[in-house]
Protein backbone atom coordinates (compact mmCIF):
# COMPACT_ATOMS: atom_id res chain seq x y z
CA UNK A 1 0.00 0.00 0.00
CA UNK A 2 1.44 3.38 -0.98
CA UNK A 3 -0.63 5.20 1.77
CA UNK A 4 1.82 3.28 4.37
CA UNK A 5 -1.05 2.55 6.85
CA UNK A 6 0.00 1.01 10.18
CA UNK A 7 -0.92 -1.44 12.26
CA UNK A 8 -0.92 -1.89 16.15
CA UNK A 9 1.51 -4.59 17.04
CA UNK A 10 2.52 -8.41 16.81
CA UNK A 11 2.89 -10.70 19.67
CA UNK A 12 4.35 -14.09 20.21
CA UNK A 13 4.96 -16.90 22.66
CA UNK A 14 6.98 -20.54 23.40
CA UNK A 15 6.94 -22.75 25.93
CA UNK A 16 8.93 -25.56 26.48
CA UNK A 17 5.75 -28.21 27.86
CA UNK A 18 6.31 -30.69 30.76
CA UNK A 19 5.87 -33.92 27.95
CA UNK A 20 5.87 -34.11 24.11
CA UNK A 21 2.52 -33.48 22.80
CA UNK A 22 2.79 -35.97 19.55
CA UNK A 23 5.47 -36.18 17.59
CA UNK A 24 8.71 -33.90 17.61
CA UNK A 25 9.64 -32.29 14.00
CA UNK A 26 11.89 -29.50 13.15
CA UNK A 27 10.70 -26.52 15.30
CA UNK A 28 11.02 -28.49 19.46
CA UNK A 29 14.32 -30.67 17.69
CA UNK A 30 16.27 -27.52 17.35
CA UNK A 31 16.12 -27.12 21.12
CA UNK A 32 17.71 -29.73 22.94
CA UNK A 33 18.12 -27.52 26.22
CA UNK A 34 14.99 -26.47 26.22
CA UNK A 35 15.76 -22.70 26.30
CA UNK A 36 13.48 -20.91 23.59
CA UNK A 37 14.48 -17.11 24.10
CA UNK A 38 16.71 -17.82 21.33
CA UNK A 39 13.98 -18.86 18.96
CA UNK A 40 11.83 -15.04 19.57
CA UNK A 41 13.84 -12.36 17.70
CA UNK A 42 13.18 -14.78 14.57
CA UNK A 43 9.42 -14.94 15.29
CA UNK A 44 9.33 -11.21 16.22
CA UNK A 45 11.04 -10.46 12.44
CA UNK A 46 8.66 -12.75 11.04
CA UNK A 47 5.70 -10.11 12.72
CA UNK A 48 7.93 -6.99 11.87
CA UNK A 49 5.58 -5.51 8.97
CA UNK A 50 2.98 -5.42 11.74
CA UNK A 51 5.00 -3.13 14.31
CA UNK A 52 8.58 -1.39 13.51
CA UNK A 53 8.95 1.25 16.53
CA UNK A 54 10.09 -1.33 19.41
CA UNK A 55 10.81 -4.93 19.87
CA UNK A 56 10.74 -7.08 23.10
CA UNK A 57 10.62 -10.15 25.07
CA UNK A 58 10.18 -11.27 28.51
CA UNK A 59 11.36 -14.60 29.46
CA UNK A 60 10.37 -16.85 32.73
CA UNK A 61 13.56 -18.93 34.63
CA UNK A 62 13.11 -19.77 38.45
CA UNK A 63 17.13 -20.02 37.88
CA UNK A 64 17.49 -16.56 37.51
CA UNK A 65 17.11 -13.69 41.06
CA UNK A 66 14.68 -12.42 38.15
CA UNK A 67 12.05 -15.34 37.62
CA UNK A 68 10.51 -12.84 34.94
CA UNK A 69 12.77 -10.34 33.57
CA UNK A 70 12.03 -8.42 30.32
CA UNK A 71 13.95 -6.52 27.70
CA UNK A 72 12.78 -4.38 24.71
CA UNK A 73 14.04 -1.70 23.09
CA UNK A 74 13.21 1.08 20.68
CA UNK A 75 13.50 0.24 16.90
CA UNK A 76 12.88 -2.81 14.14
CA UNK A 77 13.64 -6.11 15.90
CA UNK A 78 17.19 -6.14 13.90
CA UNK A 79 18.27 -2.96 16.05
CA UNK A 80 16.31 -4.15 19.42
CA UNK A 81 18.09 -7.07 19.52
CA UNK A 82 20.95 -6.06 18.26
CA UNK A 83 21.39 -8.85 15.06
CA UNK A 84 24.16 -6.47 13.89
CA UNK A 85 26.56 -6.97 16.86
CA UNK A 86 26.71 -10.55 17.11
CA UNK A 87 28.03 -10.80 20.64
CA UNK A 88 25.57 -8.16 21.71
CA UNK A 89 22.96 -10.00 20.18
CA UNK A 90 24.19 -13.44 21.97
CA UNK A 91 24.32 -11.95 25.43
CA UNK A 92 20.90 -10.90 25.18
CA UNK A 93 19.36 -14.19 24.30
CA UNK A 94 21.84 -15.70 27.14
CA UNK A 95 20.61 -12.99 29.67
CA UNK A 96 17.12 -13.76 29.37
CA UNK A 97 17.13 -17.53 28.66
CA UNK A 98 14.49 -19.42 29.48
CA UNK A 99 11.33 -22.35 29.25
CA UNK A 100 8.66 -19.46 28.61
CA UNK A 101 9.15 -16.14 26.62
CA UNK A 102 6.23 -13.97 25.12
CA UNK A 103 7.46 -11.45 22.62
CA UNK A 104 6.18 -8.06 20.79
CA UNK A 105 6.64 -6.11 17.78
CA UNK A 106 5.39 -2.49 18.16
CA UNK A 107 3.13 0.01 16.60
CA UNK A 108 1.26 2.68 17.81
CA UNK A 109 -2.94 4.00 17.42
CA UNK A 110 -2.06 5.35 20.33
CA UNK A 111 0.64 6.75 22.72
CA UNK A 112 3.60 8.04 21.85
CA UNK A 113 6.83 6.58 20.26
CA UNK A 114 9.22 6.23 23.07
CA UNK A 115 11.07 3.44 24.77
CA UNK A 116 8.69 3.36 28.06
CA UNK A 117 5.66 2.54 25.26
CA UNK A 118 7.56 -0.40 24.28
CA UNK A 119 5.98 -4.03 25.07
CA UNK A 120 6.20 -6.20 26.54
CA UNK A 121 4.99 -4.50 29.81
CA UNK A 122 6.11 -6.14 33.19
CA UNK A 123 4.20 -5.32 36.64
CA UNK A 124 7.15 -5.95 39.09
CA UNK A 125 5.60 -7.66 42.51
CA UNK A 126 6.66 -9.43 45.70
CA UNK A 127 4.22 -12.29 45.47
CA UNK A 128 5.16 -14.77 41.92
CA UNK A 129 1.59 -14.92 40.72
CA UNK A 130 0.74 -11.20 41.06
CA UNK A 131 4.17 -10.46 39.40
CA UNK A 132 3.44 -10.71 35.45
CA UNK A 133 4.53 -9.23 32.37
CA UNK A 134 2.13 -9.42 29.13
CA UNK A 135 2.30 -8.24 25.03
CA UNK A 136 -0.94 -6.65 23.51
CA UNK A 137 -2.67 -5.85 19.85
CA UNK A 138 -5.46 -4.29 19.28
CA UNK A 139 -7.05 -1.18 20.20
CA UNK A 140 -9.57 -0.62 22.89
CA UNK A 141 -12.79 1.08 21.29
CA UNK A 142 -13.66 2.30 24.73
CA UNK A 143 -10.36 2.83 26.59
CA UNK A 144 -11.56 6.92 27.20
CA UNK A 145 -13.80 5.10 29.34
CA UNK A 146 -12.00 2.58 30.87
CA UNK A 147 -9.37 5.33 31.49
CA UNK A 148 -12.20 7.52 33.03
CA UNK A 149 -14.06 4.37 34.99
CA UNK A 150 -10.69 3.71 36.77
CA UNK A 151 -9.52 7.74 37.76
CA UNK A 152 -12.23 7.74 39.29
CA UNK A 153 -11.27 4.95 41.65
CA UNK A 154 -9.30 6.48 44.46
CA UNK A 155 -5.33 6.03 43.97
CA UNK A 156 -5.31 5.39 40.18
CA UNK A 157 -2.79 7.02 38.22
CA UNK A 158 -1.29 6.56 34.68
CA UNK A 159 2.02 7.48 33.57
CA UNK A 160 1.33 6.70 29.80
CA UNK A 161 -1.18 7.75 26.84
CA UNK A 162 -1.93 4.21 26.20
CA UNK A 163 -4.37 1.56 26.27
CA UNK A 164 -1.88 -0.94 26.97
CA UNK A 165 -1.53 0.54 30.15
CA UNK A 166 -4.75 0.26 31.17
CA UNK A 167 -4.63 -3.47 30.62
CA UNK A 168 -1.89 -3.75 32.84
CA UNK A 169 -4.13 -2.29 35.78
CA UNK A 170 -6.91 -3.79 34.89
CA UNK A 171 -5.34 -7.45 34.62
CA UNK A 172 -3.40 -6.48 37.83
CA UNK A 173 -6.90 -5.40 39.86
CA UNK A 174 -8.16 -8.58 38.30
CA UNK A 175 -4.96 -11.29 40.14
CA UNK A 176 -5.55 -9.33 43.36
CA UNK A 177 -6.30 -11.22 46.62
CA UNK A 178 -4.27 -13.97 48.99
CA UNK A 179 -4.88 -17.21 46.76
CA UNK A 180 -3.85 -17.41 43.23
CA UNK A 181 -6.41 -16.46 40.41
CA UNK A 182 -7.90 -18.84 37.83
CA UNK A 183 -6.35 -17.13 34.48
CA UNK A 184 -9.25 -17.83 32.45
CA UNK A 185 -11.35 -16.41 35.32
CA UNK A 186 -9.18 -12.96 35.11
CA UNK A 187 -9.58 -12.92 31.15
CA UNK A 188 -13.30 -13.61 31.45
CA UNK A 189 -14.09 -11.21 33.94
CA UNK A 190 -12.23 -7.90 31.65
CA UNK A 191 -13.66 -9.68 28.62
CA UNK A 192 -16.94 -7.75 30.17
CA UNK A 193 -15.77 -4.54 30.22
CA UNK A 194 -13.10 -4.14 27.56
CA UNK A 195 -15.02 -3.69 23.83
CA UNK A 196 -12.63 -4.03 20.65
CA UNK A 197 -9.43 -5.58 19.88
CA UNK A 198 -7.37 -7.17 22.11
CA UNK A 199 -5.11 -10.21 21.85
CA UNK A 200 -3.10 -10.86 24.52
CA UNK A 201 0.25 -12.97 25.16
CA UNK A 202 0.62 -13.20 29.11
CA UNK A 203 3.82 -14.79 31.48
CA UNK A 204 3.81 -14.69 34.90
CA UNK A 205 6.96 -15.40 37.32
CA UNK A 206 5.42 -18.61 38.74
CA UNK A 207 5.44 -20.00 34.91
CA UNK A 208 2.03 -19.52 34.31
CA UNK A 209 1.35 -18.21 30.08
CA UNK A 210 -1.68 -18.05 28.32
CA UNK A 211 -2.86 -16.50 24.80
CA UNK A 212 -6.08 -14.93 24.59
CA UNK A 213 -8.17 -13.81 21.40
CA UNK A 214 -10.53 -11.10 21.89
CA UNK A 215 -14.09 -12.99 21.25
CA UNK A 216 -14.90 -10.77 18.09
CA UNK A 217 -11.56 -12.34 16.39
CA UNK A 218 -10.84 -9.18 15.39
CA UNK A 219 -6.95 -9.70 15.22
CA UNK A 220 -5.67 -13.07 14.02
CA UNK A 221 -3.74 -15.47 16.88
CA UNK A 222 -2.28 -18.81 15.44
CA UNK A 223 -0.75 -21.56 17.73
CA UNK A 224 1.02 -25.10 17.07
CA UNK A 225 2.85 -27.64 19.28
CA UNK A 226 6.00 -29.86 17.90
CA UNK A 227 7.30 -31.99 20.77
CA UNK A 228 7.53 -30.35 23.76
CA UNK A 229 7.48 -27.08 22.41
CA UNK A 230 4.51 -24.83 22.05
CA UNK A 231 3.76 -21.60 19.88
CA UNK A 232 1.82 -18.85 19.45
CA UNK A 233 1.84 -15.56 17.15
CA UNK A 234 -0.54 -13.52 15.62
CA UNK A 235 0.67 -14.66 12.13
CA UNK A 236 1.26 -18.28 11.07
CA UNK A 237 3.92 -17.22 9.22
CA UNK A 238 6.12 -17.28 12.51
CA UNK A 239 5.31 -20.39 13.26
CA UNK A 240 5.65 -22.12 10.15
CA UNK A 241 9.22 -20.58 9.34
CA UNK A 242 10.46 -22.25 13.03
CA UNK A 243 9.14 -25.76 11.47
CA UNK A 244 5.91 -25.89 13.26
CA UNK A 245 3.62 -27.76 10.62
CA UNK A 246 -0.06 -28.15 12.39
CA UNK A 247 -0.84 -24.77 12.73
CA UNK A 248 -4.45 -23.74 13.79
CA UNK A 249 -6.19 -19.89 14.51
CA UNK A 250 -7.27 -19.78 18.08
CA UNK A 251 -10.86 -18.79 18.09
CA UNK A 252 -12.65 -16.03 19.39
CA UNK A 253 -13.19 -15.66 22.92
CA UNK A 254 -10.56 -18.71 23.38
CA UNK A 255 -7.69 -18.44 25.86
CA UNK A 256 -4.55 -21.52 26.06
CA UNK A 257 -3.57 -21.72 29.19
CA UNK A 258 0.24 -23.38 30.21
CA UNK A 259 0.41 -24.11 34.12
CA UNK A 260 2.55 -26.63 35.49
CA UNK A 261 4.08 -26.82 31.84
CA UNK A 262 0.53 -28.24 30.74
CA UNK A 263 -1.60 -27.02 28.12
CA UNK A 264 -5.38 -27.02 28.08
CA UNK A 265 -7.78 -24.42 26.31
CA UNK A 266 -10.73 -22.91 27.61
CA UNK A 267 -13.34 -20.05 26.10
CA UNK A 268 -12.83 -17.45 28.52
CA UNK A 269 -15.89 -15.41 26.86
CA UNK A 270 -18.98 -16.11 24.71
CA UNK A 271 -18.65 -14.99 20.55
CA UNK A 272 -21.96 -14.42 19.58
CA UNK A 273 -20.48 -13.36 16.40
CA UNK A 274 -17.15 -12.74 14.73
CA UNK A 275 -15.77 -9.87 12.96
CA UNK A 276 -11.86 -10.53 11.57
CA UNK A 277 -10.88 -7.77 10.42
CA UNK A 278 -10.86 -7.88 6.34
CA UNK A 279 -8.05 -5.77 6.28
CA UNK A 280 -5.30 -8.13 7.41
CA UNK A 281 -5.78 -10.21 4.22
CA UNK A 282 -5.97 -7.31 2.04
CA UNK A 283 -2.48 -5.10 3.56
CA UNK A 284 -1.34 -6.03 6.75
CA UNK A 285 -0.35 -9.53 7.04
CA UNK A 286 2.62 -11.15 5.39
CA UNK A 287 1.61 -12.81 1.98
CA UNK A 288 2.89 -15.92 3.06
CA UNK A 289 0.82 -16.20 6.48
CA UNK A 290 -2.76 -18.41 6.59
CA UNK A 291 -5.33 -16.82 8.76
CA UNK A 292 -8.58 -18.59 9.47
CA UNK A 293 -7.92 -21.15 7.40
CA UNK A 294 -7.53 -18.65 4.75
CA UNK A 295 -4.26 -17.68 2.48
CA UNK A 296 -3.30 -14.20 2.18
CA UNK A 297 -1.87 -14.85 -0.89
CA UNK A 298 -4.78 -16.83 -2.28
CA UNK A 299 -7.53 -14.23 -0.96
CA UNK A 300 -5.48 -11.57 -2.46
CA UNK A 301 -5.07 -13.50 -5.53
CA UNK A 302 -8.77 -13.87 -5.90
CA UNK A 303 -9.35 -10.13 -5.46
CA UNK A 304 -7.39 -9.52 -8.82
CA UNK A 305 -9.16 -12.09 -10.44
CA UNK A 306 -12.60 -10.31 -9.67
CA UNK A 307 -11.07 -6.80 -10.78
CA UNK A 308 -10.20 -8.54 -13.81
CA UNK A 309 -14.18 -9.98 -14.47
CA UNK A 310 -15.34 -7.05 -14.03
CA UNK A 311 -13.07 -5.17 -16.76
CA UNK A 312 -14.47 -2.99 -19.16
CA UNK A 313 -11.49 -1.42 -20.51
CA UNK A 314 -10.46 -2.42 -24.18
CA UNK A 315 -7.60 -4.68 -24.51
CA UNK A 316 -4.91 -4.02 -27.26
CA UNK A 317 -1.04 -4.71 -26.99
CA UNK A 318 -0.43 -1.58 -25.37
CA UNK A 319 -1.69 -2.97 -22.31
CA UNK A 320 0.47 -3.86 -18.89
CA UNK A 321 -0.31 -3.80 -15.48
CA UNK A 322 2.25 -2.75 -12.39
CA UNK A 323 1.72 -3.91 -8.97
CA UNK A 324 2.10 -1.01 -6.70
CA UNK A 325 4.82 -2.54 -4.64
CA UNK A 326 4.83 -5.28 -2.64
CA UNK A 327 1.20 -5.71 -1.12
CA UNK A 328 -0.27 -5.48 -4.38
CA UNK A 329 1.71 -7.79 -6.39
CA UNK A 330 -0.60 -11.22 -5.81
CA UNK A 331 -3.96 -9.31 -6.85
CA UNK A 332 -1.92 -7.70 -10.03
CA UNK A 333 -0.58 -11.07 -11.03
CA UNK A 334 -3.84 -12.63 -11.15
CA UNK A 335 -5.68 -9.47 -12.55
CA UNK A 336 -2.69 -9.58 -15.58
CA UNK A 337 -3.24 -13.66 -16.07
CA UNK A 338 -7.13 -13.35 -16.70
CA UNK A 339 -7.01 -10.34 -18.84
CA UNK A 340 -4.15 -11.91 -20.68
CA UNK A 341 -1.57 -8.96 -20.87
CA UNK A 342 1.68 -8.70 -18.67
CA UNK A 343 2.39 -8.04 -14.97
CA UNK A 344 5.31 -6.04 -15.17
CA UNK A 345 7.54 -4.26 -12.47
CA UNK A 346 7.47 -0.46 -13.62
CA UNK A 347 7.33 0.96 -10.40
CA UNK A 348 10.31 0.14 -8.21
CA UNK A 349 10.48 0.65 -4.75
CA UNK A 350 13.59 1.43 -2.59
CA UNK A 351 13.47 -1.26 -0.06
CA UNK A 352 16.70 0.23 1.49
CA UNK A 353 15.00 3.59 2.32
CA UNK A 354 14.35 2.75 6.03
CA UNK A 355 12.42 4.95 7.99
CA UNK A 356 14.46 7.49 9.29
CA UNK A 357 14.74 8.69 5.49
CA UNK A 358 10.46 9.46 5.49
CA UNK A 359 11.08 12.72 8.13
CA UNK A 360 8.47 13.00 10.55
CA UNK A 361 7.76 16.56 8.58
CA UNK A 362 7.74 14.78 4.84
CA UNK A 363 4.38 14.80 2.97
CA UNK A 364 3.06 11.64 1.58
CA UNK A 365 3.71 12.99 -1.55
CA UNK A 366 7.59 13.87 -1.22
CA UNK A 367 7.73 10.51 0.41
CA UNK A 368 6.17 8.70 -2.44
CA UNK A 369 9.10 10.28 -4.44
CA UNK A 370 11.52 9.38 -2.40
CA UNK A 371 10.21 5.83 -2.17
CA UNK A 372 9.29 5.13 -5.88
CA UNK A 373 10.86 5.08 -9.36
CA UNK A 374 8.58 4.65 -12.77
CA UNK A 375 10.74 2.51 -15.51
CA UNK A 376 10.24 4.68 -18.47
CA UNK A 377 11.65 1.32 -20.43
CA UNK A 378 8.84 -0.33 -19.20
CA UNK A 379 6.03 2.33 -19.42
CA UNK A 380 6.73 4.19 -22.39
CA UNK A 381 3.52 4.53 -24.64
CA UNK A 382 1.62 2.04 -22.32
CA UNK A 383 -1.71 1.75 -21.23
CA UNK A 384 -1.49 1.25 -17.81
CA UNK A 385 -3.46 -0.64 -15.29
CA UNK A 386 -1.88 0.05 -11.98
CA UNK A 387 -3.05 -2.29 -9.17
CA UNK A 388 -3.23 -1.08 -5.71
CA UNK A 389 -4.53 -3.12 -2.48
CA UNK A 390 -6.47 -0.38 -0.76
CA UNK A 391 -6.65 3.41 -1.33
CA UNK A 392 -6.46 5.31 2.61
CA UNK A 393 -5.31 8.60 1.71
CA UNK A 394 -5.05 9.18 -1.50
CA UNK A 395 -2.28 12.00 -1.70
CA UNK A 396 0.42 9.09 -2.67
CA UNK A 397 -1.31 7.18 -4.94
CA UNK A 398 -2.04 10.69 -7.20
CA UNK A 399 1.07 11.04 -6.53
CA UNK A 400 2.36 7.93 -8.26
CA UNK A 401 -0.26 8.52 -11.10
CA UNK A 402 1.51 11.26 -11.58
CA UNK A 403 5.15 9.69 -11.85
CA UNK A 404 3.91 6.79 -13.72
CA UNK A 405 2.71 9.29 -16.22
CA UNK A 406 5.22 11.95 -15.98
CA UNK A 407 8.74 10.54 -16.06
CA UNK A 408 7.61 7.00 -17.18
CA UNK A 409 5.33 8.21 -20.16
CA UNK A 410 2.41 6.02 -19.48
CA UNK A 411 -0.03 7.32 -22.42
CA UNK A 412 -3.10 6.43 -19.89
CA UNK A 413 -3.32 5.67 -15.98
CA UNK A 414 -5.88 3.18 -15.02
CA UNK A 415 -6.23 2.23 -11.19
CA UNK A 416 -7.45 -0.65 -10.28
CA UNK A 417 -8.02 -1.52 -6.33
CA UNK A 418 -8.36 -4.81 -4.56
CA UNK A 419 -10.54 -3.56 -1.63
CA UNK A 420 -13.66 -1.42 -1.76
CA UNK A 421 -13.14 2.52 -0.35
CA UNK A 422 -12.62 3.15 2.59
CA UNK A 423 -15.29 5.19 3.94
CA UNK A 424 -14.96 5.18 7.36
CA UNK A 425 -11.93 4.88 10.43
CA UNK A 426 -10.91 2.09 12.06
CA UNK A 427 -11.14 2.05 15.95
CA UNK A 428 -9.84 -1.43 16.38
CA UNK A 429 -6.23 -0.65 15.89
CA UNK A 430 -5.72 0.27 12.38
CA UNK A 431 -4.13 3.84 11.97
CA UNK A 432 -6.82 5.88 10.55
CA UNK A 433 -9.27 7.01 12.97
CA UNK A 434 -10.65 10.05 11.75
CA UNK A 435 -13.10 10.78 8.61
CA UNK A 436 -10.94 13.81 7.66
CA UNK A 437 -7.87 11.73 6.63
CA UNK A 438 -9.73 9.94 3.80
CA UNK A 439 -10.38 10.46 0.67
CA UNK A 440 -13.39 8.02 -0.24
CA UNK A 441 -15.77 9.92 1.85
CA UNK A 442 -16.58 13.18 0.07
CA UNK A 443 -17.23 11.31 -2.70
CA UNK A 444 -20.07 8.73 -1.26
CA UNK A 445 -23.46 9.35 -1.42
CA UNK A 446 -26.31 8.63 1.34
CA UNK A 447 -27.26 5.62 -0.86
CA UNK A 448 -23.97 3.56 -1.09
CA UNK A 449 -24.50 0.32 -0.29
CA UNK A 450 -20.86 -1.33 -0.82
CA UNK A 451 -20.76 -0.52 -4.93
CA UNK A 452 -20.03 2.52 -6.35
CA UNK A 453 -21.38 4.03 -9.39
CA UNK A 454 -20.00 4.54 -12.78
CA UNK A 455 -20.38 7.99 -12.32
CA UNK A 456 -18.58 8.33 -9.07
CA UNK A 457 -15.56 6.08 -9.92
CA UNK A 458 -15.46 8.66 -12.44
CA UNK A 459 -15.44 11.73 -10.61
CA UNK A 460 -12.49 9.69 -7.93
CA UNK A 461 -9.92 9.05 -11.17
CA UNK A 462 -10.75 12.53 -11.78
CA UNK A 463 -9.63 13.88 -8.32
CA UNK A 464 -6.51 11.39 -8.79
CA UNK A 465 -5.30 12.57 -12.23
CA UNK A 466 -5.87 9.16 -13.90
CA UNK A 467 -7.95 7.86 -16.63
CA UNK A 468 -10.34 5.47 -14.80
CA UNK A 469 -10.83 3.91 -11.36
CA UNK A 470 -12.64 0.94 -9.73
CA UNK A 471 -12.54 -0.81 -6.50
CA UNK A 472 -13.76 -4.03 -5.82
CA UNK A 473 -17.64 -4.05 -4.33
CA UNK A 474 -18.14 -4.66 -0.40
CA UNK A 475 -19.91 -7.81 -1.65
CA UNK A 476 -16.94 -9.00 -3.89
CA UNK A 477 -14.36 -8.53 -0.93
CA UNK A 478 -16.47 -11.36 0.46
CA UNK A 479 -16.56 -13.19 -2.41
CA UNK A 480 -13.04 -13.50 -1.85
CA UNK A 481 -12.39 -14.21 1.86
CA UNK A 482 -15.20 -16.62 1.19
CA UNK A 483 -16.83 -15.33 4.22
CA UNK A 484 -20.00 -14.02 4.86
CA UNK A 485 -20.39 -10.01 6.13
CA UNK A 486 -21.97 -11.41 9.42
CA UNK A 487 -18.45 -12.83 10.37
CA UNK A 488 -15.76 -9.94 9.00
CA UNK A 489 -15.33 -6.62 10.38
CA UNK A 490 -16.05 -4.19 7.61
CA UNK A 491 -16.21 -1.01 9.52
CA UNK A 492 -14.05 1.17 7.48
CA UNK A 493 -15.71 0.28 4.15
CA UNK A 494 -19.48 0.48 5.50
CA UNK A 495 -19.28 2.78 8.66
CA UNK A 496 -21.06 -0.27 10.51
CA UNK A 497 -18.86 -1.70 13.22
CA UNK A 498 -19.19 -4.80 15.01
CA UNK A 499 -19.03 -3.77 18.63
CA UNK A 500 -21.17 -0.68 20.85
CA UNK A 501 -17.77 1.44 20.96
CA UNK A 502 -17.08 1.53 17.95
CA UNK A 503 -20.62 2.58 16.35
CA UNK A 504 -20.53 5.06 19.55
CA UNK A 505 -16.95 6.22 18.16
CA UNK A 506 -18.18 6.71 14.68
CA UNK A 507 -20.74 9.20 15.67
CA UNK A 508 -18.10 11.13 17.30
CA UNK A 509 -15.59 11.04 14.35
CA UNK A 510 -19.35 12.18 12.48
CA UNK A 511 -19.50 15.19 14.54
CA UNK A 512 -15.34 15.75 14.65
CA UNK A 513 -15.57 16.31 10.55
CA UNK A 514 -18.63 18.15 10.48
CA UNK A 515 -16.93 20.62 13.21
CA UNK A 516 -13.36 20.80 12.23
CA UNK A 517 -12.18 19.05 15.33
CA UNK A 518 -8.87 17.31 14.79
CA UNK A 519 -7.19 14.30 16.59
CA UNK A 520 -8.08 10.48 16.74
CA UNK A 521 -11.34 9.99 17.37
CA UNK A 522 -10.64 7.71 20.63
CA UNK A 523 -8.51 9.97 22.55
S1 LIG B 1 -12.56 -1.03 10.87
FE1 LIG B 1 -11.50 -1.84 9.01
S2 LIG B 1 -9.32 -1.88 9.53
FE2 LIG B 1 -10.47 -1.64 11.45
S3 LIG B 1 -10.73 -3.71 12.23
FE3 LIG B 1 -12.54 -3.25 11.04
S4 LIG B 1 -12.08 -3.96 8.97
FE4 LIG B 1 -10.15 -3.86 10.08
Amino acid sequence: MSDELHHECGIAGLYWLNKSKGKSGQASRALNSGNVTALMPAMLLDLQNRGQLAAGLSSYNPNRVQFLDTYKDIGTVGEAFRMSHPAKHQAILSDYAGRAVIGHTRYATSGEDDARYAQPFERHHGRLWKWFSFAFNGNLANFTELRNRLLSKRGYHFTLDTDTEIIMHALAYRLRGDKMVDLQKAMSSLSRSFDGAYNIAFLDATGRMFVARDPLGLRPLCWAVDGRLFGAASESVALSNLGFTNIHSLEPGQIAIIEKGKLRFERFAPSKRRAMCFFEWVYFSNVASVLDDRSVYMVRARSGELLAEMEDQPVDDTCIVVPVPDTAKAAADAFAYRMGIPSVEGLIRNRYIGRTFIQPNATRRQSARGKYTPLPGVLEGKKVFLIEDSIVRSTTMAELAGLIRRRGGAKEVHVRVACPPIIAPCFYGIDMSTLGELFAPKFIDRGYGGRLSTQIQAEMAGKLGVDSLHYLPVDGLCKCLELDKCSLCLGCVTGKYPSEWGNKLMRSAKRNFTTGKSGRTYE
